[in-house]
Parts: C-alpha cells; structure tokens; sequence
C-alpha cells in the first residue's frame, strides 16, 4: 500500500516575477520580494526612456534570469558613468541596467513586470532633477466631449501689482 500525496488546501503566493518587452521577445524574471524599487527622476533615465522619470525595480543579479530573447538584446554603455542599459533590439524597450558601483544588482523598469515585485516603490533618486513637467498628482477635471481625457486646470498666476501702486 503506498501513501497517496495530497494537493496543500491554499495556493502559495508565486515565488518569482515575470517581465517582457513590449513586441514579447524578451522575456525575464526576478525571484520576489526584489530587494527595492525605486523612481528616477534623473536625466539620463528620463531620456533612456523618454518618460517624465522611470520607476525600477532593483534585484540582486543571482536572483534574476533572461528567460529568453537573449540575441534580440542590445545595450548602450555609458563608460563615464559606468552605467550599462541593456534594450530590445526590435522594440526598443529598456530591460535593465546595471552600474560598476553597484555590480551585484540589475534594475529592471516596474512597468515590464506582469505580476506584483514584492516591493513598493517608495524611494525618489535625483528628486532634484524632476521636471516642471512633470505630473505630480495634481486635480484633473474631465474634458468635455473627450471621454477618457482629464485635464489640470491652469495654476493660478499671482496678480501683478497695478502700476504707480508705491
Ligand atoms: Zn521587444
């Protein structure tokens, strides 16, 4: 008589997250929880990802793995900087990028991950740099006639003092 296995009664949470570029050729994952996630509002993530700033996700490098497309990945060295950013050859999407300080971490765009990473990002690197652009939670009205658009009202300008005033 041999013992019959049981099925555990609850679903344990996934142990790791998936990511993948937009065209789907690159696929990735980190084993969760990643180690921190974090915005960037520094220019050169700004422009690497032609965005007001990019919110990553920092993992330890043994804890991540290109699950495939790895000939479709292309990369831009910074030497100056020692930053490394690694992109989809055919859409372009940034995958990661990795520094010289800091070689034992890989960071990955949030916005790539499919499931929750285990970590909120609630650090804010080169804050100093955020854009007068940028959206910051401001009130958003609804534009009439453009379902799905909402709008910022126009800060208030102070009033200049009338001429002659002293
Ligand atoms: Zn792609």
């Amino acid at each position: 008589m041999t013992a019959k296995t049981t099925k555990p009664k609850t679903l344990s949470p996934p142990k790791t997250a998936k990511a993948q570029c937009l065209c789907g050729a690159v696929t990735m994952e980190i084993d969760v929880p990643a180690r921190w996630a974090f915005h960037d509002h520094g220019a050169a993530a700004r422009v690497a990802h032609g965005a007001a700033y990019a919110t990553y996700v920092g993992s330890w490098r043994k804890r991540f793995r290109i699950l495939g497309g790895e000939s479709c990945i292309a990369h831009f060295e910074n030497e100056a900087a020692g930053i490394t950013r690694h992109f989809c050859a055919t859409c372009g999407t940034p995958l990661y990028y990795e520094t010289t300080r800091s070689p034992h971490m890989v960071n990955i765009p949030r916005a790539l991950f499919t499931s929750r990473t285990g970590r909120e990002p609630r650090y804010h690197l080169r804050y100093a740099e955020m854009q007068d652009w940028t959206y910051t939670g401001e009130t958003l009205s609804p534009l009439k006639g453009f379902p799905g658009v909402l709008f910022e009202r126009p800060k208030k300008k102070k009033r200049a003092l009338p001429e002659g005033m002293f």
